[in-house]
């Protein structure tokens, strides 16, 4: 395409749009459980409307634009007060879950260079489960990755012991999931910190999906463990507005321990041709939009609002969880909130997705060990019933073709 010489009326490239996202996945009816976050009409009005005010402004420039300043310190206290902040932590707002890592981990290999004799290439040790901007940030830094397999007992879940085994002198950073994203499954993050402690590690708790779920699940009298900075090895928390937050695209927040900490992350550019640029964060401007919409939110769901979120999202989880395992499927360790992943002894899992995206279903799958993938959002809880009469349908299709295909191998 080239860049039209003269332009169309917005009307036009309005109907455009809408047409373009016609072949998109099916999200507004439920029957997307992955990368959209769906807490119904109300929600999305006021993310729509709150970006909007702040749309053009920009979060580089504190001093032009306090009332953004003072919306992400807020949104970052709101956050502290749900995830047992200590007198003195701190944080700023990212663009999503990637810049948070990339962030923590940028403060937790300079916070060691300035207290540590580090030597040679730094590295981060992680559970196999943990989310790959760990990789790419580690990338980007030339920080060798420790991946360490999980425990052996069907958990799914980090192998403390194994992690702790793999640390030495230089390694900057440990990390735990609360959840993971491959089983939904949380970390051991209490054994993790014991483990960190002991060896003077840094730990991170990447609370990126779970983050603003999982305090409000345990209101709701989940069992929750500990994961956030009640631990107290915990030194930095990922925890993303734009999932379970049900904020607007393009925000996130990285949470530290303490002022000393997080004075290892902003950057501060004196010596050259421009005016002096302190940035926070990866990122040089912000959208401001991403930043009112998330204080939005944050506002008009409030602790109440959020529970009943969380509590329809898990009601969701749960019911999915009986229907699976009433069709034969097994559910991988033990998720507790919003993600789940469960896999057929018998059949091709993957056989079993491919039948589920014909019916329209567009989720994810975990590879380590093959299965089906759901993230679910409050919308889910409508149609979580119709999930599993399909799912049920497609297991017997992909049993029917296997079936076929060993009478065929015996006479052939
Ligand atoms: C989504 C996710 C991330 C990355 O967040 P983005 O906003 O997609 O960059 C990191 N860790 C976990 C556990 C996640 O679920």
């Amino acid at each position: 395409m080239k860049m039209p010489s003269t332009g169309k009326s917005w009307e036009d490239v309005r109907e455009i749009l809408i047409e373009r996202g016609l072949g998109d996945a099916k999200w507004r009816d439920g029957k997307t459980a992955v990368y959209v976050f769906n807490a119904g009409p109300e929600v999305a009005e006021v993310q729509h409307h709150a970006y909007s005010l702040y749309m053009s402004e920009n979060g580089l420039g504190p001093i032009a634009f306090p009332s953004l300043a003072q919306m992400e310190r807020e949104v970052i206290e709101m956050a502290l007060s749900i995830l047992h902040g200590p007198e003195g932590a701190t944080g700023a707002m990212t663009s999503g879950g990637t810049d948070s890592i990339t962030m923590a981990i940028k403060t937790a290999r300079d916070y060691a260079r300035a207290t540590k004799s580090l030597s040679g290439t730094a590295n981060i040790v992680l559970p196999q489960s943990a989310h790959p901007a760990f990789d790419k940030a580690a990338h980007l830094m030339d920080i060798e990755v420790r991946r360490i397999a999980l425990k052996e007992d069907g958990s799914y879940e980090a192998d403390p012991a194994a992690m702790g085994d793999a640390c030495d002198t230089q390694t900057i950073m440990m990390v735990g999931s609360a959840p993971n994203f491959p089983h939904g499954v949380i970390d051991p993050i209490e054994d993790l910190g014991e483990v960190a402690a002991s060896k003077d590690v840094w730990l991170h708790t990447d609370a990126c999906v779970g983050g603003y779920f999982a305090p409000f699940a345990r209101m709701n009298g989940v069992s929750v463990p500990p994961f956030d900075f009640e631990v107290t090895a915990v030194h930095s928390i990922s925890a993303d507005l734009h999932k379970y937050g049900y904020a607007a695209k393009g925000a996130s927040t990285v949470l530290f321990r303490s002022e000393e900490l997080y004075r290892h992350m902003p950057f501060n550019m004196r010596e050259w041709s421009g005016a002096p640029m302190l940035t926070p964060t990866l990122a040089g401007t912000r959208p401001g939009g991403a930043i009112s919409a998330a204080w939005a939110v944050m506002n008009v769901l409030g602790v109440e609002g959020y529970r009943e979120k969380q509590g329809l999202v898990c009601t969701a989880r749960e019911r999915a969880e009986a229907g699976i395992k009433a069709l034969g499927f097994e559910v991988l360790g033990n998720p507790v909130l919003g993600l789940i992943a469960f896999r057929h002894p018998g059949h091709d899992n993957f056989a079993i997705y491919s039948e589920m995206y014909r019916k329209g279903w567009f989720t994810s799958i975990t590879t380590q060990p093959p299965s089906l993938h759901l993230m679910l959002s409050p919308k889910h809880a409508e149609v979580i019933d119709d999930y599993i009469a399909d799912l049920g349908e497609c297991a017997e299709i992909v049993a029917a073709g296997e079936q076929g295909a060993k009478v065929e191998a015996r006479y052939s």
